[in-house]
């Protein structure tokens, strides 16, 4: 399952950063993830609760912040947004020359340690 690997990068980076500052708990990870970063976060939750038993993250909270999916369309120069993981043509004229601006996050935002 692809969410596993990303659960155990996130908690790596996270466990890394956490002792270079000199702390030795992670209470909470504070992620961003786009709908269309392919990331299901409800397996990535799951994922996160069953690899950080027995490291400094045991007690931490993960709270995903999800981006939907926007982008800006050359044909009519609008600016969209869409709840759809993926955008096909554009929303608001149909057109197919458009730039996808978010959704496709997958990051760290910030992380609570003590
Ligand atoms: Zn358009």
């Amino acid at each position: 399952m692809h969410e596993v690997s990303v659960a155990l990068s996130v908690l790596d980076i996270a466990a890394e950063n956490c002792k270079k500052a000199g702390y030795g708990r992670i209470d909470s990870i504070r992620l961003k993830i786009g709908r269309a970063s392919g990331v299901m976060t409800d397996a990535l939750l799951f994922a996160f609760e069953a690899i950080k038993i027995d490291t400094i993250a045991a007690g931490a909270i993960v709270i995903i912040d999800e981006i939907p999916v926007g982008g800006s369309c050359a044909g009519c120069g609008k600016d969209f947004v869409t709840e759809e993981a993926y955008v096909f043509c554009c929303p608001e004229c149909g057109g197919l020359s458009f730039k996808v601006n978010t959704g496709r996050e997958l990051e760290i935002i910030d992380m609570e340690v003590s």
